[in-house]
Formats: structure tokens, sequence, C-alpha cells
């Protein structure tokens, strides 16, 4: 059975032979994945079944508009894929629709703004350096232009979300839309109450659960229906799908607003062959492998907080509800940018981030994030996590001596060994039933 994610270098026969140079780079990064751990929160090893069809025949198939309203002819298939991703992705979430079409989280929230609000609108979001994403109305962002944007952030002592905070603002802001859900917040996001504050002064309510769609799926932390009405996520973080996918799911009063909102308002012809990736992929996330992985996602999580916690190292918020860990660096080695290249010195690649009330500027910041999903993809175990967190404080208050990062380094490279990219025990049982019947 193969556990090989996407097209690995023995795959690319052609490019082996016509071009050298990309072929080697290819080989190069494939060796670095199987190298490094990746602690990067918002990255993945996608299931070798949902990377199956990326680039297969539908990658041809200009599919531009909805099912049964297609600009082109020839559409017979490609209109049935569609169908059954959108099918499953209801089932999944128990929503009335869901468009499957963006190529980016990022994109789909612009088109998500765009459906909903009329410029000069007021929305309400979470801060940029408080967990937020840019996409929810950053200054430098295309969804901070057209809109009148105020932020709610965390509060001070508990770094958690301040939603007396959110309520005050609602109230005196009065917005159109409130937004939450966010990209390095890593405590689990009271929608409940989200709901309530929404409803009280007539906004609605925008869920973005890009980075724990797969917890929320598998059931293992709250998920934001029913009070949200409007959810979007990406396709790759927790989920395990291809990258380069998002999906919108809202009430059915909304379905010809957001679907237009994306095609033809910001993109073209869809992408069929990652539909069709997806459509296999909202399949797999349903079975009893994909649920058991979602809970080990959460145990390495706290087993990583544990780790460093217990070494001496300062956690935003004080630990973790989910796959994310958010870490205070100030102490031991001064900035994120250092922290992040510093660990990359010793085979644990990280991403620099900024906290709660950070001073630094965000290329800068004063913490990094980590993340278990891409760990537990590859079938680390808690004590591996665990002793990940002390090898990272360790690291990180020993920054100057050569000694200590080399043995920190050779014990990174052999935790690695052995370990697939694609952990056979996460495919879904029926896999094996086929393959011994063929
Ligand atoms: C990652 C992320 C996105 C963007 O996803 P892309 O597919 O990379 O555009 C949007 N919202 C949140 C909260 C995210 O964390």
């Amino acid at each position: 059975m193969s556990t090989k994610v996407g097209k690995q270098t023995s795959g690319i026969h052609l490019t082996s032979a016509f071009d050298q140079e990309i072929a080697e780079l290819v080989q190069s990064e494939e060796q670095r994945q199987l190298e490094t751990i990746n602690l990067i929160p918002s990255e993945n090893f996608a299931s070798p079944i949902s990377t199956e069809l990326e680039g297969c025949i539908f990658a041809c198939k200009n599919a531009e508009g909805y099912p049964g309203r297609r600009f082109v002819a020839g559409c017979d298939y490609a209109d049935k894929v569609e169908k059954l991703a959108i099918a499953r992705l209801k089932k999944i979430f128990n929503c009335e629709h869901a468009n499957v079409q963006g190529m980016s989280a990022t994109i789909a929230n612009v088109a998500l703004l765009q459906a909903v609000l009329d410029p000069g609108d007021v929305i309400l979001t979470m801060g940029l350096s408080e967990g937020g994403h840019l996409s929810h109305g950053a200054n430098f962002h295309v969804s901070g232009r057209q809109y009148k944007v105020f932020h709610y952030g965390v509060k001070k002592d508990t770094e958690t979300i301040n939603y007396e905070e959110v309520a005050e603002l609602a109230i005196s802001h009065k917005p159109k839309l409130i937004v939450c859900g966010a990209s390095s917040y890593p405590r689990n996001i009271d929608f409940m109450k989200f709901g309530d504050i929404a409803r009280s002064v007539g906004a609605l309510l925008w869920a973005d659960i890009a980075h724990t769609v797969g917890l929320i799926v598998a059931g293992v932390i709250p998920s934001p229906f029913p009070y949200a009405d409007f959810v979007t996520s990406s396709t790759h973080k927790t989920w395990r799908g291809p990258r380069g996918g998002a999906v919108v799911l809202c009430r059915k009063e909304w379905a010809r607003k957001v679907d237009r909102a994306l095609f033809p308002g910001l993109q073209g012809a869809p992408k069929m062959d990652l539909i069709a990736a997806r459509a296999v992929f909202f399949k797999e996330v349903q079975t009893e492998e994909f649920r058991a992985y979602a809970k080990d996602v959460i145990k390495n999580a706290s087993a990583l907080a544990k780790g460093l916690k217990q070494s001496g190292t300062r956690l935003v918020s004080g630990g973790t509800d989910t796959h994310l860990v958010l870490i205070d660096v100030r102490s031991s080695i001064g900035t994120g940018a250092a922290a992040q290249d510093l660990l990359e010195s010793v085979g644990i690649i990280t991403n620099r981030n900024q906290i709660p009330f950070d001073r630094a500027p965000p290329e800068v910041g004063s913490g990094l994030r980590l993340g278990s999903p891409a760990m537990t993809t590859r079938g680390m175990m808690e004590e591996d996590f665990f002793r990940l967190g002390q090898l990272i404080s360790c690291a990180l208050s020993n920054h100057d001596s050569q000694l200590e990062l080399s043995k920190i380094k050779a014990e990174t490279l052999s935790m690695t060994n052995n370990l697939p990219l694609f952990a056979e025990k996460w495919l879904p049982r029926e896999l094996f039933a086929t393959h011994k019947e063929t």
C-alpha cells in the first residue's frame, strides 16, 4: 500500500529526463521534508488519496460556471463531480449551501465580504497581532480597504478572547458582520457567545475555520454551526487535503449572492481536478481513521505544550485546546525571527509570529507558532511531542552553545528516521480490503 504524498521524486520521470534543474529541486525538497520536524501549524502532509486526483484529466476541463449552469459544453461529468463534492460537504456540516470552487481561503473570504457587505459597511474582526487573519480586514489587504473595520482582541491577563470587549464594540459600532476564527489563537472559540452578541445587535456572524476545520469535522472541538451564518475554510491545514482550495458554507437565502461573488465576481473557471480531489477527501474525513487522527492531533499538541512549559517556556494563554501552541521567546532568544532561524538550524521547522500586545513588528515577532498536525500525520506520538517541547526549550535557552545545539540536531534527525510522510495507520481501512481482493 503506497503512502506517498503527492508526486514524489520517483514519480516525475518526464521532468527528470527533460529538466534536471527543477527535478533536483523537487528531490531536495522531498529530502528536506523527510529529514526535518515540521511544526508549522498551517502545514500538513496531504493524504495520498486526496492528492491522487490533483493533475488528473479533469485538470484539462474548463467548467466555467456552476453545475447545470456552465458556459461551455462537455460538462456532464464535471457537474456530477462537483455535485458530489457539494453534497458530501453539506452532509458533513449539516448546512444548506456549499460552494467548493474557491482557489484559496483568502479569495473565498474576499468573496464572502463582497457577497454580504456594501462598501462603507462596518465589520468587527480579531486583530492581526492577536491571532486574526490578514483577510479579516487588515489595512494592507483588499478586505480592509472598502469597509470600516474595528478589531477586538484578547484580555491582558488570560490572553483569551475578550468577549466583553466584543460585546461593547458591537454595541457602539453596530457592525453588519462580526468575524471570528483565527490563525494563531491556541484556544477554543466560543461560537455560541459570538452568536449571542451578533444577534443582540442585529449583525451577521461569519466563522473562518481554516485552521481548525479538521478538528471540528471530527467532532473533537466545538463547531460554529448552528450559530454562524457563514463558514469559510481552507482545505489543507488540519483538514489534510490538497493545498489551494476553499469552501464557503451558508444558508440557502445567501446561496446566490455567495456563488456570484466567487464566480464571476472574483474567479473564472474552477480547477476541476482539485474539486474532484476534494470530493474524495470529503469522503475520507468521514472515516474512523480521520477521527482518530484528529484526536491524536489534540493529544499531541497538549503533550508539546506540556514539554515546553515544564522546561520553562512561556505559553501564550498558558496552554492549548487545539492543534496550535503559541510561545513567547522574549526571555530566551529575544525575537521570533531569531528563534525560527535557530530551530531551523537544528532541524525543527516553525514560524515566527506576533504575540498579543507585541511591540515587535510582524516580520520579527516575539513568538513562535507551533502545531501538531503535520508530525501527527507522519505518525509521531505523545511522548515524541513531549520530547520536542523539551528540545525546543533547551535549544532556545542554549542558543549560543554549539555543543548543545549539535546534540539537539542529532536527536531531531534520529526522530525522523524511518518516518514516512504519511503514516499508514491513517489510511482508511476500506483501502486495505480492496487491496487484498485485487
Ligand atoms: C490560513 C488561513 C486563511 C488563508 O488560507 P489560504 O488558503 O492560504 O488563502 C484564511 N483564514 C484563516 C483564519 C487562516 O488561518
